[in-house]
């Protein structure tokens, strides 16, 4: 049943569903595997993170949002369309949740074993969501990591920097161009070749060698100069990081994001080939799992002599420390989560990854929005540089899309005059929001959100559950609960949000209602573990704390 045709998303303002808001979940499906890495199998991202259980339940769902009227709701389980339900008009058309195994039971093993009989599949954060907008998704977060780490270390600027990462996936592939537009030089580490030309041809890469000399000479010629480059280099980063160390070159910023969280469909072990691969994925997988084990130790090694000799060094949120710890390296837990370390006092505000997707297909509405962005938030001195930079360097993937980290109040407002556009006829056709798992209220990941919480509430995964049923009565769209597959099994618990701006007065109320309960529970959840910034945002912003701590 694998279609013949190339899935992508629909263009245009011609609808096959009953109403835009079943339009536009279907162009979101759509959309996801447009930009995906593997259509054939349904992966989006992250090794294994997929649209849907197998291709008769996508054909499913899509024949179903072709067909659901406007007070139905469907149910998805794992990716399977399971039933309709008669509801009411504010309610959401769909419901889903995704690879929630109960605690004991939430092992990567357990993962595997009911993947392969058909019963579950993982659903990435944004993946099974249908929320993925290709790596810029991720770009500005990482952007971001990169101004925090050159404000707190480097006098502000990254210009003579050197970078050195791994990773050029689904979102691993952002990495090369935010460096770039950060003003750094930035080495990439990819054992698909495939993969890297990927990147440069949709213009996230520049460069690209096999040889380690060439690519270093690269990089020391760009930071001598000051000036930005992207290098990929083919190669494995367990080899390839001890390498660099041996060569006594110290790059002053260190990451990694292979998909380092599954041993088994992700990291690659240094030595094997991609047959080689296949054949021990069905064959030995113990053994694949062990081998990919010991290189992420060696490669995490290697990050921590970085660390001794001044790098920067952070985990991107793919768990390779716990995978390292796991694996001999009892240090690894000395290298920073990029949350905790950067990013915190940005979510402490429910300042976070927001998405809007122009349904239309039309990049017209993009630049529109950009324009009224840089007018109506002049004062917002993160948005406005990112707004300049996404114009000038994100190139379109899929439907024409846009991330910006927006907070409580500013997404809501922004929403409301996006549908107030579509309404006016002032863009091409509808367009829908939605926003990362990996935000205030929404994640619990005791070794990525929510390493180190101030009150210890690492672990509690009441928040996202609450924020998934507090968007139910907001009227949201899609509402979406999902944990972790693979190597994340029992690590992460977080819940997922789309809404539509299809330009009705009664798009106001879903937008208004869900955006603001949706940030505001996310200031409560960092003010609840006594984060001053939450305190403060509370008391300038119009968000009721019920305080008893
Ligand atoms: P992906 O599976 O699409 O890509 C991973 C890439 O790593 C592949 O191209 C693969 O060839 C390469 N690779 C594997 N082993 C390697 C090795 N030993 N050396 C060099 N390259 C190797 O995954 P993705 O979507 O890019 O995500 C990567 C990781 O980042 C995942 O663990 C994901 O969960 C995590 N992630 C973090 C964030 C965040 O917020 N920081 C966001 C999204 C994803």
């Amino acid at each position: 049943m694998i279609p013949v045709e190339r899935i992508t998303a629909a263009r245009g303002t011609t609808l096959r569903c009953k109403g835009w808001r079943q339009e536009a979940l279907l162009r979101m499906l759509e959309n996801v595997l447009e930009n995906g890495e593997n259509q054939e199998e349904l992966i989006v991202y992250a090794a294994l993170a997929k649209a849907a259980r197998n291709w008769p339940s996508y054909h499913a769902i899509v024949d179903t949002l072709k067909t659901l009227e406007e007070d139905e709701t469907l149910v998805i389980q794992s990716g399977k369309p399971i039933g309709i339900f008669k509801t009411h008009r504010f309610a959401p058309l769909i419901v889903m949740a995704n690879c929630n195994l109960v605690g004991r039971w939430a092992t990567s093993e357990n993962f595997y074993r009911l993947q392969e009989q058909g019963l579950l599949i993982w659903g990435g954060l944004t993946a099974a969501a249908w929320q993925y907008i290709g790596s810029q998704g991720v770009i500005q977060g990482t952007y971001e990591i990169f101004q925090s780490i050159a404000r707190m270390h480097f006098g502000g600027q990254l210009a003579g920097k050197f970078i050195l990462t791994a990773g050029l996936g689904g979102m691993g592939g952002a990495q090369p161009l935010a460096g770039t537009m950060a003003g750094a030089a930035i080495l990439c580490v990819e054992v698909s070749e495939e993969r890297i030309d990927r990147r440069i041809k949709a213009g996230y890469l520049q460069r690209k060698t096999d040889n380690l000399d060439e690519a270093l000479a690269w990089i020391a010629e760009a930071v001598q100069e000051k000036q930005s480059i992207s290098v990929g280099l083919l190669g494995n980063a367990a080899d390839v990081y001890p390498e660099i160390g041996r060569l006594g070159i110290v790059p002053d910023i260190v990451t990694d994001q292979t998909s380092a969280h599954d041993l088994l469909y992700g990291y690659v072990p240094s030595g094997y080939s991609t047959a080689e691969l296949e054949e021990a994925r069905s064959k030995s997988p113990e053994q694949l799992q062990r081998d990919a084990g010991a290189s992420i130790a060696r490669e995490v090694e290697a990050m921590l002599a970085f660390k001794a000799r001044g790098s920067i060094v952070f985990d991107n949120g793919n768990n390779i420390r716990s995978q390292a710890q796991q694996y001999g390296v009892e240090r690894a837990f000395e290298i920073d989560i990029f949350t905790e370390a950067f990013l915190r006092p940005l979510f402490a505000r429910a300042i976070g990854p927001f998405r809007w997707v122009a349904l239309s297909g039309e990049e017209s509405d993009i630049r529109a929005i950009d324009n009224y962005i840089l007018e109506a938030f002049s004062d917002n001195e993160i948005i406005v540089n990112w707004i300049r930079l996404a114009r000038e360097h994100i190139p379109v993937e899929g439907l024409p899309a846009r991330i910006g980290w927006f907070g409580h109040g500013d997404r809501t407002k922004l929403a409301l005059a996006v549908n107030q556009m579509v309404r006016d006829g002032k863009l091409k056709g509808p367009i829908a929001f939605s926003r990362d798992h990996l935000d205030a209220a929404s994640m619990t990941h005791p070794n990525i959100m929510t390493e180190r919480m101030k009150d210890g509430s690492d672990a509690i995964a009441d928040w996202p559950l609450l924020n998934a049923m507090l968007n139910c009565s907001s009227m949201a769209d899609l509402v979406t609960i999902h944990s972790g597959g693979g190597g994340y099994a029992g690590y992460m618990t977080s819940a997922g949000v789309t809404l539509v701006a299809d330009g009705t007065a009664e798009g106001d109320i879903r937008l208004e209602t869900t955006l603001n309960n949706d940030t505001g529970l996310g200031v409560l959840r960092y003010a609840d573990a006594g984060y001053e910034e939450s305190i403060d945002e509370i008391a300038r912003k119009d968000i009721r704390w019920i305080r008893t701590n």
